[in-house]
């Protein structure tokens, strides 16, 4: 599906921040954040909800998902927990139809500024898509404490500070 986004971003024809990437995913920061560290997971094949993927990939991501997040609490990003999301559909309020993880990290009491930057985070006036090279930045920070053994560095010659 070239004219998919997320396809784009999987076959490199639009740029991402990568955090990390197999032959059957890839990881990038989220470019409208609701909260610092909020990443996207998605199958590198094209496919609208979960139940269009291979059984294998389906629960590759869902591994891929939970590597991540321990990475994001070894990074220091995640400090007290997180919220992995998929919208499965439009009428689940999907706008990217191309399946996708969302794992958002948490901090304890953070739920009124999470619902705000929800609401507004994609509004012109109030909402703005982080800088590139800050996403790239925490791209960076989070594979740099990512353990997987198969994992295709995408960062090797990238320095960061946490
Ligand atoms: P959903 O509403 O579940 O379909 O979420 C789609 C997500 O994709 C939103 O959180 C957007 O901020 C995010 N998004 C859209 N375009 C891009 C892009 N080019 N790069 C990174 N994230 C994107
Ligand atoms: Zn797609």
């Amino acid at each position: 599906m070239s004219q998919c986004i997320f396809c784009q971003i999987a076959n490199k024809t639009l740029p991402a921040s990568v955090v990390y990437e197999d032959d059957l995913c890839m990881v990038f920061m989220d470019i409208f954040p609701i909260k610092p560290g909020h990443v996207l997971i998605i199958p590198k094949t094209h496919g609208g909800c979960l139940h269009e993927l291979e059984e294998n990939t389906r629960a590759h991501l869902f591994s891929v998902a939970n590597d991540i997040l321990q990475a994001q609490r070894t990074a220091g990003i995640v400090v007290d927990g997180a919220n992995f999301l998929v919208n499965d559909g439009k009428a689940a309020n999907q706008h990217v139809p191309h399946v996708h993880i969302h794992i958002v990290p948490r901090d304890k009491g953070d739920l009124l500024k999470v619902v705000w930057t929800f609401l507004t985070r994609m509004l012109n006036f109030f909402g703005k898509d982080k800088k590139k090279a800050e996403l790239d930045a925490l791209a960076a920070r989070i594979d740099a404490h990512l353990h997987r053994p198969l994992l295709k560095q995408v960062h090797e010659n990238e320095t960061f500070s946490t």
